[in-house]
């Protein structure tokens, strides 16, 4: 960016708190320089947020940062990942120190809670968009990947599903209530989720196969099932639900199917061996999170969603960025 894209760095970039032992050199040279410890693998991913596509240009620039570092680190925990680093490429229309200020707050209150250091990233002029990469550590041959999964193995979820998508149409007004408490605990499940790091790493060793839920339940569920050439019975009955997305939606049935479609949930979907299904509500309940048993695995392809033993025709889809 112009002139003073270096005073921006040093402003807004180069003071985290979180200073790791593991951070050899950050910020200011050509690349920064980390260790990862004996006997891990380094997981690493990235994720872009567009305004316009991922947010609204207009949105609260914390909020935004929280969403963009969130997705980020949803991606570690589906892996069973521990986050440690993160780079962080900015392109903005203009130097907008006000939009920064808000940026950086919302991004390093995130990035501290997890012990997540900033090691660097790049800054240019064009059109609004953030693109984040974290890296993280797994034990050597520990990770939680999605091809695990085995016939007859259990379908799990954390938390409750849907209220990300009440959020956003509350957010692009396709929908209102009348409570504003309502309206702010469904907006924030939009905006601020968080990501399911601690219970990502208790399920290691426990569960077969994970990924969290950025496209929604179906679509994400499909990754599984192709990786692990399988088909999945879901009973759609046994979705969890909040109250809150109960209060928003009361036809049942529609409830459902938002929970079943609903991206940026970032809630894990993991699959489970019998035998190890009575390890899964203690270690979770160590990390606060709950878990439901949403259905089971079994050959063949694609899912089948059930109610009472029989199948349900409900017509579904994902997010997909490309879809005409
Ligand atoms: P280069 O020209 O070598 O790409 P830059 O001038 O882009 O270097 O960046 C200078 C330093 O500032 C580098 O260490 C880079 O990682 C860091 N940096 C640039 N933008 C950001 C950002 N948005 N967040 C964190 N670090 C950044
Ligand atoms: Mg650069």
């Amino acid at each position: 960016m112009a002139s003073n894209e270096f005073d921006l760095i040093a402003r807004y970039f180069e003071h985290q708190k979180v200073n790791r032992r593991d951070v050899a050199l950050s910020i200011g040279d050509d690349c920064a320089l980390l260790e990862v410890p004996d006997g891990s693998q380094l997981a690493v991913s990235t994720d872009s947020l567009v305004a316009g596509t991922h947010f609204l240009a207009d949105a609260d620039p914390a909020l935004v940062a929280h969403k963009a570092l969130a997705s980020n680190l949803s991606d570690l925990a589906a892996m069973g990942a521990t986050p440690a680093w993160v780079s962080l490429a900015l392109t903005l229309p203009s130097p907008d120190e006000s939009w920064l200020r808000q940026f950086c707050q919302g991004f390093f209150a995130l990035a501290d809670y997890y012990n997540v250091q900033l090691v660097g990233g790049d800054t240019t002029k064009g059109p609004l968009s953030i693109t984040i990469t974290v890296h993280g550590f797994v034990p050597k041959g520990k990770a939680l990947t999605r091809s695990g999964a085995s016939s007859g193995d259990w379908v799990y979820v954390t938390g409750n599903l849907g209220d990300s998508a009440a959020g956003l149409a509350l957010l692009l007004g396709e929908k209102t209530v009348s409570d504003p408490q309502l309206q702010k605990t469904l907006l924030d499940r939009h905006y601020k989720a968080q990501p399911r790091i601690l219970a990502g790493q208790a399920l290691r060793g426990i569960a077969s196969a994970a990924l969290d839920i950025s496209d929604g339940l179906i679509s994400d569920l499909g990754h599984i099932l192709k990786r692990s050439g399988l088909a999945a019975s879901i009973e759609v009955d046994k979705l969890p639900l909040s109250p809150e997305l109960c209060l928003f939606e009361s036809d049942r049935d529609k409830a459902l199917q938002l929970a079943l479609g609903s991206g940026e949930e970032y809630e894990l979907c993991f699959t489970v061996p019998e035998q190890n299904r009575g390890a899964i509500d203690t270690t979770l309940a160590h990390c606060g999170v709950k878990a439901t048993c949403i259905g089971q695995l079994r050959p063949g392809r694609g899912v089948t969603l059930i109610r009472a033993d029989q199948p349900l025709d409900w017509q579904l889809y994902g997010y997909d960025h490309f879809a005409e």
